[in-house]
């Protein structure tokens, strides 16, 4: 398949003022856009105008939520290059997804060399503020205009683009968190391991909730024994605890996000023992009485790491460390921002660099 072009007409203004460009609401000129039906397979790719989708009412994805994303980020270092961090482990994952939610395969080095395609073109978006980003947002859905309950045979896999604001404009906060025990995000054996947007749709009652307490996010419990520490919100969490660093295993029912393994990685590295196992919230309370929780953070590509205060659960509040943020949860944004804003040699190879 050959990649095409579609010029536009005239191109949008592009925001002035990068202190204000938030998360999300605003879109670069132009998109990926790739087809696949039936008869054909995948039969159309090509980099087209940004614009409206024309769907059947009936689409597949709007009865049944056949969707997946990935969302990753190009960086623009002070010296002028333009990197991405990890790319094809977001490829990898989007593919993952899909098969657990019985979408056809795609061709994910295609994808990826199409998203540098259109990040080049559209690298006047990238904004050049310090901590701010272009976010790239890959999306598939099935769209057969079909509202019988089977898997699509009819897709669009697309790709659009974000220029995004610094997530800590006054620097890292540690924020309160509510330890929900009524709700759960997904169980395992369900689809919490991918990146599907029905995940989104089904957490956001519990998120409402907690914002409407005062609370910023929700600590997701197992929806078993609703006792073992799952994500933070929509983010990976850890545990600094006796010097350990210790984050929940990936047993089916936690996604496996690449700040995560990012993170585990240079804590080897770094000399600092760490630990993938189940942590049961009564452990972690237990921690605290014996002075020994010392950090909580979660981790995702949009903030990299978010340091928590205090887990509020039922009548009782866990007070992380001092209420200030851990040394360790600095170390790791340092490491993985410098390295993500080529500030920091990149010994590992997470970076690609987008050839102009
Ligand atoms: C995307 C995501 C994460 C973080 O993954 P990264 O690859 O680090 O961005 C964590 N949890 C959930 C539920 C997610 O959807």
């Amino acid at each position: 398949m050959q990649l095409g072009f579609m010029k536009r007409e005239s191109l949008k203004e592009k925001p002035a003022d990068e202190s204000k460009l938030g998360f999300g609401r605003i879109f670069t000129d132009y998109m990926v856009m790739m087809k696949r039906d039936k008869k054909r397979g995948w039969y159309y790719a090509a980099i087209e105008p940004f614009e409206d989708l024309r769907l059947s009412p009936a689409a597949l994805v709007l009865h049944y939520a056949q969707e997946v994303f990935e969302g990753l980020k190009a960086y623009y270092t002070e010296d002028g290059r333009i990197l991405l961090f990890r790319p094809w482990e977001n490829m990898k994952r989007m593919a993952l997804s899909a098969a657990r939610l019985s979408m056809v395969p795609f061709d994910g080095e295609f994808l990826l060399n199409s998203i540098y395609e259109l990040v080049k073109l559209e690298k006047d978006w990238i904004p050049k503020a310090p901590g701010t980003s272009l976010y790239i947002r890959p999306t598939y859905i099935g769209v057969d205009p079909f509202v019988g309950v089977a898997a699509a045979e009819e897709y669009l896999l697309y790709v659009i683009l974000s220029p995004v604001g610094a997530y800590y404009p006054r620097g890292l906060e540690p924020v309160d968190i509510f330890v929900e025990s009524n709700y759960v995000r997904t169980v395992r054996g369900g689809t919490g391991t991918t990146k599907a947007g029905a995940n989104y749709a089904i957490s956001l009652l519990a998120g409402e909730e907690a914002h409407k307490k005062g609370f910023s996010q929700v600590l997701w419990l197992d929806g078993v024994e609703k006792t073992y520490v799952e994500e933070v919100g929509s983010m990976n969490i850890f545990f600094k605890i006796g010097g350990e660093i210790i984050t929940p295993s990936l047993q089916g029912s936690i996604l496996p996000g690449v700040t995560r393994d990012s993170i585990l990685r240079l804590a080897r590295d770094m000399g600092i023992p760490v630990c993938e196992r189940r942590i049961s919230i009564y452990e972690i309370e237990e921690a605290q009485e014996n002075g020994k929780l010392e950090e909580v953070f979660g981790s995702g590509t949009a903030a990299v790491v978010s340091p928590v205060g205090r887990l509020i659960w039922g009548d009782k509040t866990i007070t992380v460390g001092d209420g200030n943020m851990g040394k360790a949860t600095r170390v790791f944004y340092d490491t993985i921002t410098g390295i993500q804003y080529g500030r920091i040699a990149d010994k590992y190879g997470w970076t690609h660099e987008l050839r102009l």
